[in-house]
């Protein structure tokens, strides 16, 4: 009896660190609490400098994105979004006279 009680102590002092572990942030794409906080990188410079922080879903998969506190972003979205910027960018005028 008294070694029962010793075992869910240890058990308890054993989880009680893990808490905000298994509190994870919910997936916008499949609702479950498999987010898994990756990194926080630094983007622009000067008045256009944010901070994006990652998330990898465990879940589904899918990788996100949250500039400061904002929605979580979806990365494949955003990296199609950059690449027709991009493909309007060289194909502006403004470029095509320094060439
Ligand atoms: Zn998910």
């Amino acid at each position: 009896m008294k070694d029962g009680f010793m075992i869910l102590v240890l058990i308890l002092v054993m989880i009680t660190p893990m808490f905000p572990f298994l509190l994870k942030s919910k997936c916008p794409n499949c609702k479950k609490r498999k987010l898994e906080h990756l990194d926080t990188e630094q983007r622009g410079d000067g008045r256009k400098r944010t901070y994006i922080t990652n998330y990898h879903c465990h879940a589904c998969g899918e990788d996100f994105e949250q500039n400061k506190s904002g929605p979580l972003v979806p990365i494949k979205k955003q990296a199609l979004v950059a690449e027709e910027q991009a493909s309007t960018k060289t194909e502006s005028p403004a470029l095509a006279k320094t060439v």
